[in-house]
Parts: structure tokens; sequence; C-alpha cells
């Protein structure tokens, strides 16, 4: 694959840009204001933001992540989002050159980045972005391949027009739509059977849709890739939270109360199993995480753990 330096340079900038754009969506979506409307202004003092103060990156950094007019803090979060979208935008064209796949690429990273964070931040996924999300992947399908099992399987079975254009486009959009219905509808199972096993929400709609929209853009096969990865991820999250817990309440149980060892374990670990139980995992990060890994390596990954097994 050629990569250009000099194409480079403006994918990074047009992802710093639409970066900025996303951290106006992450803030504004789940509290319902516009996003087009009004113009930027200070949470913390509502003082409009002046163009030059708004700058991806650079204002950041030349404001020292601070307001101008109040001084309250910047989260880091905007740098970290507008650099984050830069990169993949570049990563995108380094994997996928100068093709539609690219363009393709850089949406799916866009919308991730956007639910991602709004995630992390707001424990919800929004659906202005998961929604036309869906749209996008499955449009897109009749325009970049999805080449998936769904389509394979079709043409072992079924004899259809060769070579004709449409052909290859319908097989895609079933790729799409398939990968989409298997994303949505195992997110959907798990969380139905998580409600009547434990009695509390542990994956919301919101999930569904986004695996809804990942799979419409990944196809089949890395739809199941994001699910697994995402499960052993979460899981491994999971049991370091609660560790975490158990370790730091010994600790203090012994230091502060000077209760015996072995109470201060005992106690500590009741408090780490309330954790476990009532702790909501922001599931989105991972399964969004795992998507955008899917995308870049998840063939690689899925050819490199088969050939262990040959
Ligand atoms: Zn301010």
């Amino acid at each position: 694959m050629l990569f250009d330096p000099l194409y480079a340079v403006p994918f990074f900038l047009y992802g710093l840009a639409l970066g900025s754009f996303l951290n106006v969506c992450i803030y504004r979506l789940p509290r319902g204001i516009s996003v087009v409307q009004p113009g930027s202004a200070c949470p913390a003092c509502q003082a409009p933001i002046a163009w030059y103060d708004n700058l991806p990156v650079v204002s950041w950094l030349a404001l020292r992540g601070r307001c101008r007019t109040c001084q309250a803090r910047i989260s880091l979060r905007y740098l970290l989002v507008e650099v984050l979208t830069g990169l993949l935008f570049v990563a995108c064209y380094a994997g996928f050159g100068w093709t539609l796949s690219t363009f393709k690429f850089c949406a799916f990273a866009f919308l991730l980045v956007g639910l991602i964070f709004t995630d992390a931040e707001h424990k919800l996924l929004p659906d202005a972005l998961t929604l036309p999300g869906l749209g996008i992947g499955l449009g897109l399908s009749l325009l970049v391949p999805v080449q998936d099992l769904g389509s394979r399987l079709l043409t072992a079975w079924v004899r259809l027009p060769v070579s004709s254009d449409i052909s290859w486009r319908l097989l895609s959009l079933v790729d799409s739509g398939l990968g989409a219905a298997v994303g949505a509808s195992f997110i959907y199972g798990v969380g139905a059977i998580y409600r009547r096993a434990r009695g509390v929400e542990g994956m919301g709609f919101g999930d569904v849709k986004l695996m809804g929209m990942v799979g419409a853009f990944l196809g089949v096969k890395l739809t199941i890739f994001t699910l697994f990865a995402a499960s052993l991820l979460g899981s491994i999250f999971g049991l370091a939270a609660v560790l975490a817990v158990w370790w730091k309440r010994t600790r203090r149980r012994i230091v502060r109360l000077h209760e015996p060892a072995a109470t201060a374990r005992k106690r500590a670990w009741k408090s780490a199993r309330m954790v476990y139980r009532y702790y909501q995992m922001p599931f989105g990060v991972f399964l969004g995480s795992m998507a955008l890994l899917a995308a870049f390596f998840g063939n690689t990954l899925i050819g490199w753990y088969w050939g262990f097994y040959r």
C-alpha cells in the first residue's frame, strides 16, 4: 500500500476538525441541546468562545486546558477526542489507501469515537449517532463490498446472475443487513438473560442499536469477533475492578479500624461483591473500541487465531 505523507496530513487535519465537532456532540447530545445552535460557550461561565480559542488541539494547549474568561478547567477529553479522531483518520488512509473503503472507515471511526466517549461520560449511546450510523453502514455496503459469510453461503446455494454489477451490491447489502441483525439480536438476547438472572439492567437498548450499526459496517464475521473481544475485555475489566476494591478495602480496614487481617478481608470481600452487583459497566466503551480493533486488525487476528489450530 502506498502511503504518501502529503495525503496523510489533510486526513489528520480533517480528523482534528471532526473530532472537535464530536466534542460538541458528546457534551450536547445527552443534554438534548442542538449541536448546531448556539455557538460554543464555556460550560462553567457561559461566556461565548471566540474562534481562535476554539481551534482543535492548539487552543487547548495555548489556554493550558482552562477557560480564558473564568479559568475553569476544560476536560482533557477535548484534546483526547481530537487527537484520537485525527490519528484514526490517518490509520484509515494508511490501511485502505486512496479508496472508498477509507471513506467508509473514517465515517465508522468518527461515529465510534463519539459513542465511546459519550458512553464513558454519560452511560448513554445517543440515537442521534447510532441510528444514522446504521443507515450509513447499510448504505455504504452498496459502494464498498462487505464480502462476508452470508453472501458466500448464498452464492454457494443459489445461482445468481453472474458478474453483473447489481449482484455484488445486493450481496454486500445482504452481508451488511445480516451483520446488523446478528449484532443487535445478540446484545438484545444477552440483555434479556441478564435482566432475568440478576434483576438489574445490564445492557440497554443503546447497546443493541450500537451493535446493529457495527454489524452493518463490518458484516457477520467481524461482528462476532467484536462481541467476543468485548466480552473478554469486559470480563477482565470487571474482575480487575472487583479485585481492586477488595484489596483497597482490606488495607483500609486493617490500617484505620485495626481489624485483624482475616476479618478485614472477609468484610472487604462483601463490599467487593456489592460493587460487582451494582456497578454498571459502560459496555458500549468495550463494544465500540473492539469494533475499531475489528475494523483494522480483525481479519488478521482471526487468521492468526485459526493458524494456531490447524
Ligand atoms: Zn468559563
